[in-house]
């Protein structure tokens, strides 16, 4: 190789040092110096080989290194971007569980909740909602397995209620467990929701205590407790007394807040595990639980009565009301949820009969009783149709002169099996199922019916007085009815009186008001019957068209020894005169009742002394004769031709 072609660098190492390499190849002894400078200038190539590819390969590796940084930059943003798009957000917690990192976002909620999770909470505070619960969350973690969509609620003071969804796995470096990862996503606004559906379903909305499905749901569950344990548990049900007459006196919304009320008093008297349910209307069941004894429920029962009696205020009215209540045991009256009620229920019917304001056990006396009252209600339905009504006929007298001054229709039922029926076996009965319609319609066309008759067999009938019951008087068509049987009799108003009783009346007051107005305008007269047996307004009193006031029997019983009695009994007389109505006397059974009457200026008596409830060919009988000249005038008592022909013998119950 000449010198030229040696490696630059070697040609500017020798030019530095000063050695001519042209000379020095010439000088002898130098024979080998051209072949190792040679070399040296190979080696310094290769080197330079080296070095070039070392660079090279640092180059491409920078490029890489390079490009891959912007790879993850770029997927971190991507990353943070869909964080930041979608609700949801990465947590991340230590070994002990609690929550280390929890990923920034956007909302508001997000904020808050991240600072509260961050804050304080652990993985196993969280409130775990749905199936399973808290235990089968706890289970997967101490398994450190995996979980997927676990609803939780977190909960703090001074900060919103929140639920979020979690997902997590667990982390291990080295085998070794250093907690959990995963993602979350608040789900506050439907896990409310979804909450609110089944409040809904399972919760009365007015009272806020378990409707009848969760009811009978929660005591069938406990139902299978109790067998299980072989323990006992009670039911009670609940109606509240004259609800409807709250309703309709002081509104709908007074009504909610009674029941609201009731709720609540009911409520606070249980404990934990007994459940309030309202089964609609003014209904309330309680579930006791826990083996209860005769002696407890006894002692539950009477608080309950004593609570519910407390006064409250409705419409800036004080207003008190009472309540009926039916008890059954388990596993005693019945072992099933739907008996169990049904003989509750038939307990507290008892309770309303016993005159409300009380509580009754159930016995299987009740349930033949509940049978029979309800065959009597399929028989009752059949006995309009099958002609089985009869109506009977009470006269009504002048205290003072005996003239034969009116009547009044009785319905009664001629049994095909069990004979002839006095209303108090069947009126209530009748009002309860709604028959008391039908069968009061029958009532007054047959007593119109029959007073044409008498009309034109010219026996000259004094007016008679038909029962208007509390069902029926409250019913829209009532007027129409009075109107429709004078008409199709073709009857004078004025021969017909309805008797409305006082507690009827006094219920709703103001309803009561305007049905008597329009039953007034036809031409009818109104009697207030039963009087001095409910609590009377004054005030009402002498706004009702009412022309007449029926003192009731328990009065006149006590007359005239018993000194309340005999004090009521006036006061009513004076009562009513001073309001211009004529007072009748119901019950009259003894001579010293009939003076004693007779002296505090009663004007008219009815009473099995005058005259039971005859039949009609025995009603026409007395009017005849009455037209014979038989109402001799007698100052006091019933004069000899009276007592003949009403005499208790000749005439029917
Ligand atoms: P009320 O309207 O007060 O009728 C008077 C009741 O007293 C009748 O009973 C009558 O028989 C009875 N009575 C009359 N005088 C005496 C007496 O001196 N001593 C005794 N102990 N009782 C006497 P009844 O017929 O059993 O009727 C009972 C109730 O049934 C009636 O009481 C009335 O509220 C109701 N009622 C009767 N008929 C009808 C009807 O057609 N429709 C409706 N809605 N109710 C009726
Ligand atoms: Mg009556
Ligand atoms: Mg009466």
């Amino acid at each position: 190789m000449a010198p030229a072609a040696w490696h630059p660098t070697l040609q500017r190492q020798l030019q530095r040092v000063g050695l001519d390499l042209a000379a020095l190849a010439q000088a002898p002894g130098t024979a080998g110096l051209p072949a190792l400078l040679e070399r040296v200038s190979r080696a310094y190539t290769d080197a330079e080989q080296d070095r070039y590819l070392l660079e090279r390969s640092q180059e491409v590796a920078s490029r890489e290194m390079g490009e891959l940084h912007a790879q993850l930059a770029a997927s971190q943003a991507r990353l943070a971007s869909l964080l930041s798009l979608s609700s949801d957000w990465v947590w991340e917690q230590d070994a002990a569980l609690r929550f280390n990192y929890v990923s920034a976002h956007t909302t508001d909620v997000g904020d808050d909740l991240a600072a509260l999770l961050s804050g304080k909470h652990a993985l196993l505070d969280l409130e775990v909602q749905g199936e399973g619960g808290p235990a089968a969350f706890a289970a997967l973690v101490a398994a450190r397995s995996a979980f997927r969509n676990i609803v939780c609620g977190v909960r703090e003071p001074g900060h919103a209620r929140y639920y979020v969804r979690i997902s997590g796995e667990p982390v291990f470096v080295d085998g070794e467990f250093r907690g959990y990862r995963g993602v979350g996503s608040d789900v506050t606004q439907v896990t409310l929701a979804e909450q609110r559906v089944q409040q809904l379903a399972r919760y009365d909305v007015l009272t806020g205590v378990a409707n009848r499905s969760m009811f009978v749901q929660q005591l069938e569950h406990a139902l299978e407790r109790a067998r299980r344990a072989g323990a006992s548990l009670s039911v009670f049900f609940i109606d509240l007394d004259r609800f409807k007459a709250v309703n309709d006196t002081l509104g709908h919304d007074a009504g909610d807040e009674l029941l609201k009320t009731v709720a609540k008093r009911l409520t606070g008297l249980l404990r934990g595990a007994d459940i309030v349910g309202r089964l609609g209307g003014d209904e309330f069941v309680v579930l006791l639980d826990g083996n209860p004894d005769v002696t407890t429920l006894t002692k539950i029962a009477g608080r309950a009565l004593t609570e519910l009696a407390e006064p409250l205020h409705l419409a800036g009215r004080p207003i008190q009301v009472s309540a009926s209540v039916g008890i059954s045991r388990f596993p005693d009256d019945a072992i099933d949820a739907a008996t169990l009620l049904k003989c509750a229920d038939t307990a507290m019917y008892l309770a309303k009969a016993r005159g409300k304001n009380n509580f009754q056990f159930f016995t299987p006396q009740l349930a033949d009783r509940a049978a029979a009252q309800l065959s009597l209600e399929g028989e009752l339905r059949q006995a309009i149709q099958n002609h089985e009504l009869r109506l009977h006929y009470q006269p009504k007298f002048d205290v003072c002169s005996g003239a034969l001054l009116g009547m009044e229709a009785l319905v009664r039922w001629q049994h095909p099996r069990r004979g002839l029926l006095a209303p108090g076996e069947f009126i209530a009965l009748a009002e309860e199922s709604g028959l008391i319609v039908p069968m009061g319609r029958w009532v007054l066309e047959a007593a119109c019916r029959q007073m044409q008759e008498w009309q034109q067999a010219a026996m000259a009938p004094p007016r008679c007085s038909v029962n208007v019951s509390a069902r029926q008087f409250s019913h829209p068509t009532l007027v129409d009815e009075v109107s429709h049987a004078l008409k199709a009799a073709g009857l004078p108003a004025s021969l017909l009186e309805i008797e409305v009783t006082e507690s009827v009346l006094m219920a709703d007051a103001e309803r009561a008001q305007q049905s008597l107005k329009r039953l007034h305008a036809l031409g009818v007269q109104i009697a207030i019957d039963d009087f001095g047996t409910g609590y009377s307004s004054l005030a009402y009193l002498k706004r009702f068209p009412a022309q007449t006031l029926k003192i009731d029997r328990s009065f006149v019983d006590g007359l005239p020894m018993d000194r309340d009695d005999a004090a009521i009994t006036r006061a009513v007389i004076s009562l009513a005169h001073s309001l211009d109505m004529r007072v009748v006397a119901e019950g009259v059974e003894t001579e010293s009742q009939l003076r004693f009457l007779a002296e505090a200026g009663c004007d008219e008596a009815q009473g099995f002394l005058l005259g039971r409830p005859l039949l009609p060919e025995r009603m026409a009988e007395l009017m005849t004769e009455r037209m014979a000249g038989g109402a001799a005038s007698r100052p006091a008592g019933p004069g000899p031709s009276m007592a003949a022909s009403t005499a208790p013998s000749r005439n029917s119950p």
